[in-house]
């Protein structure tokens, strides 16, 4: 599906692109024309995926906790494209299922570099680049239904996913004056890999398919679901719309927990 207005010709960067929502995105942007850097630590996927892709594109290896990567990416998409008009900061962990009294500082520093310092080092890298192409820009930050919600079971991720909003929310202050526009979409359950490690715990992969059956919708997200949301935050089709968070999470959030 194509058509959304202002994508065609832009260059887009997104994090986590090997992965199950960045994969979509990374696809769906270059249906609609966008000229995207893959950036993964897994160098192999966007490899090939960056090969299969209708629109020129190239991909990075890049840690995105890691400062000189994030710039990394920047300083390719400059090199090879000219310019940078969009981000999807993607990347993300799970992180350990263990309840608070079991959780480790370090299973807790671990998730908050890649969720919340790998956001934040994106913001920043976008927006000098902004800046030095003269304003404008937009950028989509995959938050979670855990941004909004809680669950005994996922704390040090639900806590960089909350923390990723306050990021969201400083930073669209601060760029609409700039002309930049700062989004984040909010999945609910999407299987990928991201509980891969976890496939059979409460909390993991099949108890979190298991979970989504009770949403209103009665299923899973696919990551094709999440992708059309990011490309119409990016798109001139949400011109008017900045530091909001949309849910794709098939009516979860809507859900109240005091009534059935
Ligand atoms: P995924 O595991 O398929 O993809 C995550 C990608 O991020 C992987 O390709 C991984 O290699 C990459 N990555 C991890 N650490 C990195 C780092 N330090 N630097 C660069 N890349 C790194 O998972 P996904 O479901 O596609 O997750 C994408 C985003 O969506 C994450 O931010 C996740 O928190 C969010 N999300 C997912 C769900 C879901 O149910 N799948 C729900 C809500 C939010």
């Amino acid at each position: 599906m194509t058509g959304l207005h202002g994508l065609d010709g832009k260059v887009a960067i997104v994090t986590g692109a090997a992965g199950g929502i960045g994969a979509a995105t990374v696809r769906r942007l270059s249906e609609e024309g966008v000229q995207v850097v893959l950036a993964d630590t897994d160098e192999e996927s966007i490899r090939a995926l960056s090969a299969s892709l209708p629109t020129p594109s190239t991909w990075i290896r890049a840690d995105v906790r890691d400062e000189s990567d994030v710039t990394g990416c920047v300083d390719l998409a400059v090199r090879r494209f000219g310019r940078v008009d969009l981000h999807h900061l993607n990347a993300g962990i799970a992180g350990s299922l263990a309840v608070l009294p079991d959780l480790t500082v370090e299973e807790f520093d671990q998730v908050m570099a890649v969720n919340v310092r790998g956001v934040f080092l994106g913001l920043r890298a976008a927006f000098r680049q902004f800046a030095a192409q003269g304003g404008g820009g937009a950028v989509v930050i995959t938050a979670s239904i855990g941004s909004l919600r809680g669950s005994a079971d996922l704390l040090p991720y639900q806590t960089s996913k909350h923390a990723v909003l306050g990021l969201l929310h400083g930073a669209a202050v601060y760029g609409g004056p700039l002309g930049v526009r700062v989004n984040a979409v909010a999945p609910g359950i999407v299987p990928t890999e991201l509980f891969a490690a976890t496939p059979d715990a409460p909390g993991g992969r099949d108890d979190m398919v298991t979970r989504a059956a009770t949403t209103p919708l009665r299923r899973a997200g696919t990551g094709d679901e999440i992708a059309s949301v990011v490309a119409f935050l990016l798109s001139d089709d949400a011109g008017y719309i900045t530091g909001e968070t949309v849910s794709a999470d098939g009516g979860a959030a809507a859900v109240s927990t005091v009534r059935p």
